[in-house]
């Protein structure tokens, strides 16, 4: 049985408080929040904090507000089961509760929260392993070691980003409320993450995220399919993001965003210019499939075979788009 190692466990009031414990903490100290990939890396010695502070008291990490005409907001302790029972978000964003509904089990999505997805660990079959493992071949760069196992002369983490809701916030332009003792800042999805799977956030690590503000929902819509080994429940090996804004029956804006195949959340520029301009009509949506096939460049890093993923992420654009018709 893999056990927890020894850690102090604070659980501050207030965000002026939990803020000032991590800064007084040091480097060693982390958020927690439903502890769904935090305890794991930490029983597995990927994370080892001295301390652990949790954001679950954080009143005002705990609501969700506004709507889609004025533009929402979601706590980041706000938890996945809470976003897919939300009225608003169900109603004004459903491509949230749809993407949030794919991830892991009911059990898992009472405890895990937004937050946490949003900034969970990169993941690799070299580096989700337990400490006995990961010893036996020596440890890897994102972790102990100086090799990486899937690249051998990169210098480079490649770790995948492999949260179901990082594509949508990127596509739907969500900004990310972080708080920290030097003051406050937002900053777009879309520029929150490093590709980079050992430093893959912009976010330092004394910054408590506090919440995530959604736009007003003024004539887009949007979708989500994801690809995972088991239906059930199961990271996706790929995610496909894809929104699109019309303007008189013609695409006025579009994005499509591909997740779980690199360190960070791949934007499909060329997918996207073949839908602008256009309606949203089957030769244009396969020209944008096309174009986000040639863009993905999956690794031999994780579930299924890397060259599958890459013409998987045509059929998965497919689909997303033509669930917007
Ligand atoms: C069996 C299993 C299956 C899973 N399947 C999926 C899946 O299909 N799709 C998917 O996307 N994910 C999946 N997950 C990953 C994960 O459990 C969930 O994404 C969950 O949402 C993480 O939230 P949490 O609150 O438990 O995060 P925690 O474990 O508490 O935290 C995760 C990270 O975020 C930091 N953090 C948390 N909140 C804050 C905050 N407010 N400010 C600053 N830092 C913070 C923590 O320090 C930690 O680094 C799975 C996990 C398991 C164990
Ligand atoms: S991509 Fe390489 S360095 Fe990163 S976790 Fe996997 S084996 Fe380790």
């Amino acid at each position: 049985m893999m056990r927890l190692p020894k850690f102090e466990y604070r659980v501050p009031r207030s965000i002026a408080e939990a803020v000032k414990l991590i800064g007084d903490s040091g480097p060693e100290a982390q958020f927690v929040a439903g502890g769904t990939d935090l305890y794991p890396n930490m029983k597995r010695r990927q994370q080892t904090p001295r301390t652990v502070v949790s954001v679950m008291r954080l009143q005002e990490l705990n609501q969700i507000s506004g709507d889609g005409q004025s533009g929402g907001s979601i706590g980041a302790s706000v938890t996945l089961t809470e976003i897919c029972e939300s009225e608003i978000i169900q109603r004004d964003y459903p491509v949230i509760a749809a993407a949030a509904r794919t991830i892991s089990t009911p059990i898992l999505r009472n405890m895990g929260t937004i937050g946490g997805n949003l900034l969970l660990d990169t993941r690799c079959n070299y580096y989700d392993q337990n400490y006995e493992w990961r010893k036996g071949i020596n440890f890897c760069l994102k972790k102990d070691g100086d090799v990486c196992w899937v690249a051998p002369g990169s210098s480079k983490c490649w770790a995948v980003q492999s949260s179901d809701l990082v594509p949508v916030m990127v596509a739907i332009g969500a900004k990310f409320r972080l708080v920290s003792s030097l003051g406050e800042r937002l900053l777009d999805a879309a520029g929150f993450y490093n590709d980079d799977g050992i430093d893959y956030l912009k976010k330092r690590p004394e910054e408590l995220l506090v919440d995530i503000q959604l736009p007003p929902t003024n004539g887009w819509r949007a979708s989500y399919q994801k690809l995972r080994r088991r239906g059930a429940f199961d990271f996706p090996v790929l995610g496909v993001a894809a929104w699109v804004k019309l303007d008189q029956g013609a695409i006025a804006d579009a994005k499509i965003v591909l997740g779980g195949i690199a360190p960070a959340p791949v934007t499909a520029e060329q997918a996207a210019q073949a839908l602008i301009g256009n309606p949203l009509s089957e030769d244009h949506i396969q020209a944008a499939a096309e174009a986000a096939y040639i863009k993905a460049r999956p690794l031999d890093n994780t579930d299924f075979v890397y060259s599958w993923r890459k013409q998987m992420a045509k059929q998965y654009t497919l689909r997303a788009l033509k669930q917007l018709v």
